[in-house]
């Protein structure tokens, strides 16, 4: 049996079989993820008493983001909040990461040894990564899930001071400011509470909705604005793949997203772009850089993780 964990802190680069030991390091990642690891800790102890004989895995949402460098993982924080308490970056939806930048070099024909490859998983929740040959050198989540992308819900990068400055407004105390900033920003919030749901955003914007609008033009610019970074931080990119909810479904805003690229030699083929649900190529035969879209699948990784640890 494998078992999704959301935080496996530093000591995790990879899956493992679930002794005691992992248990009380996965324990020991509580306070970073105070919402997602105790409650996987709850299911993975039920399965346990109710299927002792059976070998089961830990599969962590960080592993594959483990080998960022320190010039990437690292926030510009006194060191000691590292050394003392280990605040970095760690990044998430690295199961997802990890099955759609291999698959991704699979589809294409390529060695991802040889590759340099961003990642743009679009869902409710969102992350973008840069692999290459490979390896996760970077990725938008941070120490939480909150950093990065404008998500559903969740603000993604804003100004430290501005929460304070909030916080003061309306007389609320941490706990507030974070409920707000996970739960009731994003698109969300940008759309005055009107959806967390492209398609709901989509067909408003498309009856005159302005907010709307906004909302999806400023989650489709924090995109663009993480792919030119991890272009510069890759210095080059071979492939961009589209995956989640909403990379997989939503061709209007994979192509506002890639117009901005044509800089780059990116050219989106619209009859390709308008396929759903299956892997296809969506940029020209011309274009330079490939852009993908690979459905995810991060149950069949956790399984494909688990076989090979059991066997
Ligand atoms: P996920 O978290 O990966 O399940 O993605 C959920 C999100 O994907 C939804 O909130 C929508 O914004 C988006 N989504 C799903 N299906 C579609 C679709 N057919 N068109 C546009 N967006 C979609």
């Amino acid at each position: 049996m494998g078992h999704r964990v959301v935080h496996g802190g530093e000591k995790y680069a990879s899956s493992v079989l679930l002794n005691d030991d992992v248990i009380a390091a996965i324990e020991e990642c509580n306070d970073l993820a105070p919402l997602h690891n105790p409650a996987n800790l709850i299911g993975i102890r039920a399965c346990m008493e109710l299927m002792p004989g059976t070998p089961m895995t830990a599969v962590f949402d960080t592993a594959f983001h483990q080998t960022m460098p320190k010039e990437a993982y690292l926030y510009g924080l006194p060191y000691r909040m590292y050394e003392d308490y280990k605040v970095r970056k760690y990044g998430f939806h690295g199961t997802s990461h990890s099955f759609v930048s291999k698959r991704t070099a699979e589809f294409l024909g390529k060695n991802i040894e040889d590759m340099k490859i961003i990642v743009c998983h679009l869902g409710n929740g969102a992350s973008i990564s840069a692999v290459l040959h490979g390896k996760s050198v970077d990725t938008s989540m941070g120490l939480t899930p909150l950093e990065g992308l404008v998500m559903g819900t969740r603000c993604g990068d804003v100004d430290p001071s501005a929460l304070e400055f909030i916080a003061k407004k309306e007389d609320l105390n941490f706990a507030q400011v974070m409920n707000l900033c996970n739960k009731e920003s994003g698109v969300y919030g940008l759309s005055g509470g009107l959806s967390s749901d492209f398609r709901d955003l989509e067909s408003a914007a498309g009856e005159g909705n302005a907010a709307a609008k906004t909302a999806i033009d400023v989650f489709c610019y924090r995109v663009l604005k993480y792919i030119g970074s991890y272009i510069a931080a890759m210095n080059g990119v071979d492939a961009i793949a589209f995956t989640a909810g909403l990379g997989e479904n939503d061709g209007a805003v994979r192509k506002q997203i890639c117009a901005n690229l044509a800089y780059m030699g990116i050219a989106i083929d619209d009859a390709q772009n308008a396929k759903r649900g299956e892997e296809v190529l969506i940029s020209t035969p011309d274009s330079k850089v490939a852009v993908v879209v690979i459905p995810t699948n991060e149950e069949l990784a956790i399984a494909r993780e688990t076989l090979k640890l059991v066997k």
